[in-house]
């Protein structure tokens, strides 16, 4: 069980980690950081001697990739501008860190996935099997978004969430995020009133308030908001997600002095397929239900064609889609049974009318429980 931040190197309750490095850390001025870099490794091989595995998940390909490229805003001044840069970029990162990691006789294995690649199912159990593969072989695997074909509607476009969905494909039990912020702070870090929040447990809304929605630094993309998404993702897979402010040398060596830091601990473990379909990012549609429907929602039920009061969006059975209440608030999301044009056509209907709009014998539910999160 983890217990606190320095329990994240630890590997007995953390027997595989996923470290995530932003942008903000690794590039300064275009160029790499490669000193703070070359501490960092050495930070992770230890950790790695003391018989933990390790999983990078990098950013800074964009930001790379723009010096060289001469682009303007750090390569994100438009999606063909971050495309450009990242494939020009990611070339670079991975020499850099290929070339690190030779020097502690750790062989770095490259691993670039999009969005959709980790939201099917199918492919999302390949790549945990490559990730698994890659472990046992004794690689570390450093992975990004490949952000150079990934387009504005499906993609992550942050690593945080990336690391979250990461942990839990490789079935890791810790996510620590080195960031240019300390951590979570129960208002903008700016004010001098602010206080760093040591320990989360559960992402409620109240936490969620706490979050501003930019990037410190403004050379990556994630900023708190992303960062708390991260932690839901990550809790709901039983994963512990630390964030730490990795600026210094040897930012691994520092946590296990200070244990300066938040961490989330996971308050509820799913099944691995539930985590996986709640970490689902890209909804294809929503559907809106009454309160009855919403209170039967909470205790468990599954969602039938009676509490429908609005079918959202254009969608295929089996899609993803978003369930909301009479208020418009989420209240989950789960794979739907039926196309929208045939749950518009029993839209509050009862099971024995609704026959007559389908023209077959209704299913059980519009989703059954099993495949719905809440
Ligand atoms: N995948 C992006 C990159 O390598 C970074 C995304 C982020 O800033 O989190 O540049």
């Amino acid at each position: 069980m983890v217990a606190d931040l320095a329990a994240l190197l630890d590997p007995v309750s953390t027997r595989r980690l996923i470290v995530k490095v932003g942008s903000a850390l690794l590039v300064e001025g275009g160029a790499p950081r490669v000193e703070w870099l070359a501490s960092l490794i050495a930070d992770l091989a230890e950790v790695r001697a003391k018989g933990s595995e390790v999983i990078i998940v990098s950013s800074g390909a964009i930001a790379l990739g723009a010096a060289r490229l001469g682009l303007p805003r750090g390569g994100r001044a438009s999606l063909a501008d971050a495309q450009a840069a990242a494939s020009v970029g990611q070339v670079v990162l991975a020499q850099l860190w290929a070339g690190a990691l030779e020097r502690h006789d750790i062989t770095a294995a490259q691993m670039l996935v999009t969005l959709s690649d980790l939201e099917d199912r199918r492919r999302y159990l390949n790549a945990s099997a490559t990730l698994e593969r890659l472990i046992a072989a004794g690689a570390v695997p450093v992975v990004n978004e490949n952000d150079s074909v990934a387009t504005e509607e499906i993609r992550f476009g942050d690593n945080d969430r990336l690391a979250a969905r990461v942990a839990q494909a490789a079935n890791a039990s810790g996510v620590l995020l080195l960031s240019d912020v300390a951590g979570l702070y129960d208002r903008d870090p700016a004010d001098p009133d602010a206080r760093l929040i040591e320990r989360v447990e559960g992402v409620t809304p109240d936490i969620l308030a706490m979050a501003g929605d930019s990037s410190g630094s403004g050379l990556g993309s994630g900023g708190m908001r992303a960062k708390l998404q991260a932690a839901q993702i990550a809790e709901r897979a039983g994963v512990t997600l630390g964030i730490i402010d990795g600026r210094g040398d040897h930012p691994l060596g520092r946590l296990l002095k200070t244990g300066v830091g938040t961490v989330f601990l996971p308050v509820r473990q799913e099944t691995a397929r539930k985590a996986w379909l709640g970490g689902r990012l890209a909804p294809q549609g929503a559907l809106c239900v009454d309160a009855g429907c919403a209170a039967a929602l909470a205790g468990g039920a599954s969602l039938l064609a009676a509490g429908l009061t609005d079918v959202k969006g254009d969608f295929q059975r089996g899609a993803l889609v978003s369930v909301h209440g009479p208020d418009g608030e989420r209240l989950g999301q789960g794979l739907v049974e039926y196309s929208a044009q045939e749950c518009r056509a029993i839209q509050g209907k009862r099971e024995g009318e609704q026959e007559a709009q389908l023209g077959y014998a209704p299913r059980a539910a519009v989703i059954h429980r099993d495949h719905m999160v809440q």
